[in-house]
């Protein structure tokens, strides 16, 4: 336990100051940019050394996985927060709202309409992002370009969600910073301050972009 302890600590500082240097190059105010941790496919086990190095938000792909992993480490570290960032089935809405401190993948109507009523339902106000499809995908989840601004206010207006920021994940094997400057444009035009973009490989970019959160997981936790 110990050296994955010190293995933790010593992961999460390298990613740190990398963060804050790119912050500083960005000019961004300090804590400008959140580090979600993706713990997807890792254990509580593999997990914990994290939490126990102070690390507090993370971010999960799977509502499945994330039921079997995260109360029992919740019940040790309370203060978590903890980021959906997979699609989002409407038949797994109940136990999201349940789990989840963050929704950052709503990207149709249906979806926006059910996570508002189940909210409701149980009286909880979960902050959520628009998941953009910033490269226009066939085979990738969001809302596109051209629909972004006004999904964002139907979100709103119509179901009183919290929208508060956009997320996107860029194609593959292409220089991601143009699609990051594309979400930040969107953002400003949407009117909402946060940006969730950038990963393992692109983290430094997506911050140099104007990224408030950067969802990094094999640079953290190794390869998957
Ligand atoms: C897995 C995943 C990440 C983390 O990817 P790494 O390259 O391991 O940092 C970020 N965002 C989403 C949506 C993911 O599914």
């Amino acid at each position: 336990m110990a050296d994955t302890l010190s293995a933790a600590h010593t992961a999460l500082e390298y990613i740190r100051n990398r963060m804050e240097k790119a912050r500083r190059r960005f000019g961004a105010p300090p804590d400008h940019v959140e580090l979600v941790a993706v713990s997807k496919t890792f254990t509580a086990d593999a997990v914990e050394p994290f939490l126990m190095a102070g690390q507090r938000v993370f971010g999960e792909n799977r509502v499945q996985e994330a039921k079997d992993k995260w109360p029992i480490l919740r019940e040790r570290y309370p203060d978590v927060d903890l980021h959906l960032i997979g699609p989002l089935q409407t038949n797994k809405v109940r136990e999201a709202v349940a789990l989840f401190d963050v929704i950052e993948t709503v990207d149709r109507e249906k979806l926006a309409r059910m996570l508002a009523e189940e909210m409701q339902r149980v009286g909880k106000t979960i902050p959520c992002f628009v998941q953009v499809n910033i490269g226009g995908e066939e085979q990738k989840a969001g809302v596109s370009i051209g629909e972004a601004v006004d999904f964002v206010r139907s979100c709103r207006d119509q179901y009183g969600l919290d929208i508060v920021g956009l997320m996107c994940i860029p194609p593959d094997g292409q220089p991601a910073g143009p699609y990051f400057a594309l979400l930040a444009e969107l953002g400003r035009a949407a009117g909402v301050a946060q940006l969730s973009m950038g990963m393992s490989g692109d983290f430094e970019t997506a911050i140099a972009m104007g990224a408030t959160h950067v969802r990094v997981g094999s640079a953290l936790f190794g390869r998957r």
